[in-house]
């Protein structure tokens, strides 16, 4: 522990901004009403219960009111200062301190300035982030560097108010449906729980969103904990995966291919410092909802410096396995979920929709692919740049090798032209890859 690690160094950083967007603005949107009314209904409802399951006249009972109350005010405060605090934006036109470091940097064009290494540019938000993970419509806001705490409460305590809000409700229903029988044969000290046809409905809607919220927020936790403790998130383990992948000398490479891949030497992720050093990053105290560190520079490991990062994403780039493909369509694809069933279960089991919609396209088109996942192309038409979907790797010309581990296109390949760099530029922004 300790050894190893460059601290951070103190050059120059831009205060994080908030943006334009007002408060009001801000949670004034479907997602963040959706959320918030969730969270009260089902806080009013399993508060209405709890009452009667247990009454505040017993110190258990009272207990039992309180935290759930505690969980209701955890949720929503952390909600609110993860939209409000937003993940930090990088200052339009930013440039770095030191001139010589811009050709390390990627260039943002609607921001008109360079990227701060780990921030993205998010096409919602029309700003860069810091340490951008994703764009969540609940918040109304990126989750970045800023906010990305107050985000982890907000998951967390969802998750314990839910399901305490399961077993308030659970208990309660439970009470309700045998209250006759307790009537006849209890010892008179059950809760006595009353209940109407519209408090009935209340109880079990109450109990059917708890559950799905939950499960939904328990699995998305866990995936958030885990990118936590290894220093990374979505966007970063995407591009980490890239750079593994940068490495591997295929046998259909050319001479050129191999001299640029052993140009490249080894790859290490720069900001993975140890799990106890990653979670303390994020988790500073109890008390203290921010994360550490300015959102512009950040420790990295012995070997590594601020800009090793930036630059592999430069480099993919040059990389012929990062660059667009043109590809020719062999067969019709109608672009719905149900028309790819017709190329095999393992493709329509796979059909990759939390990451974009399908591409309705037709046999002799071309079109500019910019990535895969096993069994799909991700692409566009020239002409249409701005209409990206997927389709079947089996319509096309790109061989697939039935590998689920291939994660890009390329390394399946074997000859196929390249597009020009301008088309790269675009096609292989980080906003595309994850944006829901
Ligand atoms: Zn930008
Ligand atoms: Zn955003």
């Amino acid at each position: 522990m300790g050894c190893g690690i460059t601290e951070a160094p103190d050059w120059p950083a831009p205060s994080a901004e908030v943006g334009e967007k007002t408060v009001f603005k801000r949670m004034f949107h479907f997602g963040t009403i959706f959320a918030f009314s969730t969270i009260t209904m089902i806080g009013a409802v399993s508060t209405f219960f709890a009452l009667q399951w247990m009454p505040v006249t017993s110190p258990i009972g009272l207990f039992n009111t309180l935290t759930f109350l505690l969980w209701n005010y955890l949720t929503i405060g952390n909600l609110f200062n993860a939209s409000y605090f937003g993940p930090g934006y990088v200052p339009r036109e930013w440039k770095p301190p030191n001139k010589d470091d811009e050709r390390k940097l990627q260039f943002c064009v609607p921001c008109n300035g360079f990227k701060v290494p780990r921030s993205h540019h998010c096409s919602k938000c029309n700003r860069c982030c810091m340490k951008m993970d994703h764009h969540c419509p609940w918040i109304n806001n990126c989750v970045g560097h800023r906010n990305h705490q107050y985000f982890l409460r907000f998951l967390f305590f969802s998750v314990v108010g839910c399901i305490h809000a399961c077993i308030i409700d659970g208990f309660s229903l439970y009470h309700a449906l045998f209250a006759g029988w307790y009537q006849r044969y209890g010892d008179g000290t059950e809760p006595i729980i009353l209940i109407t046809p519209y408090s009935f409905i209340a109880l079990i809607f109450a109990i059917a969103m708890a559950t799905a919220v939950s499960l939904a927020l328990t699995f998305l936790f866990i995936t958030q904990l885990r990118y936590v403790i290894r220093n990374r998130n979505g966007i970063e383990d995407y591009i980490h995966g890239k750079s593994l992948n940068m490495r591997k000398v295929n046998e259909d490479d050319d001479e050129e291919e191999k001299e640029f891949i052993e140009k490249l030497g080894e790859w290490k992720y720069p900001y993975d410092l140890g799990w106890k050093r990653n979670l303390r990053e994020i988790f500073i105290s109890i008390f203290d909802g921010r994360t550490r560190g300015n959102g512009t520079w950040w420790p990295v490991v012995e070997g590594c410096t601020q800009f090793t990062f930036t630059i592999d994403q430069l480099l993919q780039k040059q990389s012929k396995r990062g660059r667009a493909r043109i590809i020719t369509i062999g067969q019709d694809f109608e672009g719905t979920c149900g028309s790819s069933r017709k190329f095999g279960w393992k493709i329509w089991m796979k059909q990759p929709i939390i990451d974009g919609k399908c591409l309705k396209v037709s046999a002799g088109e071309t079109i500019v692919a910019t990535r895969g996942v096993s069994g799909w192309v991700y692409g566009f038409r020239e002409s249409e740049p701005r209409n990206k979907g997927w389709f079947p790797i089996a319509i096309t010309n790109l061989k697939y090798n039935g590998d689920p581990k291939t994660e890009d296109t390329n390394t399946s390949t074997t000859t196929t032209t390249t597009s020009d760099e301008g088309k790269t530029e675009d096609t292989l922004s980080s906003e595309e890859k994850k944006d829901q």
